[in-house]
């Protein structure tokens, strides 16, 4: 017997190395009329590098004692920031720290107990506009946002480590653009007829800058998981049938919420990878575009 065409579609989709989880998805993929992009981990190649530690003056911390503490902290955590701070601690000769009561909040950051004191390590805005902590005011938040703005302008990632409540340092990472993701992303353009748009977590100024490597207008930057969600909402209000390609547990529910949700495997969250509709298994952007245009073949073989 012939294979029908959605079928077939699957598997040269997972010729390509994609996984597309069903005939649904595989016919979805070809009606999206726009895609929406992660940064961390989708259009970078989501192994950062920590550039710089930057010290709050006067927190009686000194770098490797930063490292360390943030490494244990971070070390549960399957985030790519994370994985950056564990792999540099551990290239400077420092063993992470036990840590207890490890908490992760998607899109913000984790903290953890290490050697008795409180470490958070995550997002500025989160981590230090807070606004209602005692010290909230204070100096060390004032020179930590300072940090912050400096690595901010400069189109690094910033990160911020705080020990009981006191800011002691600023983190600067840097990622890189996956090689072919400005040719992903400039033929998703192509199929959806709609340019495609960055979706992230991170600062204006580093999305900013990876999105203009990336040929990428639109950005939207400084979401939570819930906003990535919202921005899909609001598209698919608009009529649009949204594609949205991430990686992270922080992307999940966005990925949910699409007409097609795509997650990048060899370095994507457990979530993500159960979440998504299709997943990126040979670790290409472009392969994304390649199964849309098979979804697209297949529709106009099925009667
Ligand atoms: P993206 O949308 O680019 O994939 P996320 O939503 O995962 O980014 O994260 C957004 C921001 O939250 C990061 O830029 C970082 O500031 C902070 N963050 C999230 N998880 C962590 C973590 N494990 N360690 C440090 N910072 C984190
Ligand atoms: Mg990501």
């Amino acid at each position: 017997a012939t294979m029908p065409p959605l079928l077939s579609a699957i598997a040269n989709a997972g010729r390509h190395g994609v996984l597309v989880k069903s005939a649904v998805v595989m016919e979805r993929l070809g009606e999206v009329t726009r895609a929406a992009l992660d940064k961390t981990g989708t259009l970078t190649e989501g192994t950062p590098r920590l550039a710089e530690v930057r010290l709050v003056p006067g927190s009686g911390f000194d770098e490797s004692a930063v490292l360390a503490a943030a490494a244990a902290a971070e070390h549960p955590s399957e985030h790519p920031l994370a994985r950056a701070v564990v792999s540099a601690a551990r290239e400077r000769g420092l063993t992470p720290a036990e840590a207890e009561d490890f908490r992760s909040v998607p899109g913000r950051g984790v903290s953890a107990v290490v050697r008795g004191r409180v470490v958070e390590v995550g997002r500025p805005d989160a981590l230090l506009d807070a606004g209602d902590g005692p010290d909230a005011g204070s100096g060390a938040h004032a020179l930590a946002r300072e940090l912050v703005a400096e690595a901010e302008a400069g189109g690094r990632t910033a990160v911020v480590v705080l020990a009981d409540g006191a800011p002691v340092a600023v983190l600067c990472l840097t990622d890189r653009l996956r090689p072919g993701a400005a040719a992903a992303v400039s033929a998703l353009g192509g199929l959806t007829g709609n340019a495609p748009v960055l979706l992230t977590g991170d600062n204006p100024r580093a999305a900013g800058r990876l999105a203009a490597e990336a040929g990428i207008g639109e950005v939207r930057a400084g979401l939570l998981p819930e906003e990535k969600v919202a921005a899909v909402r609001t598209w698919s209000r608009a009529g649009e049938r949204v594609l949205v390609v991430g990686d992270g547990v922080n992307d999940a529910p966005a990925l949910a919420a699409a007409h097609c949700g795509v997650a990048m495997g060899r370095a994507g969250s457990d979530l993500a990878l159960e979440t998504a509709d299709a997943v990126v298994v040979r670790d290409e952007l472009a392969t994304v575009p390649t199964v849309v245009a098979l979804s697209r073949r297949a529709r106009r073989l099925v009667v």
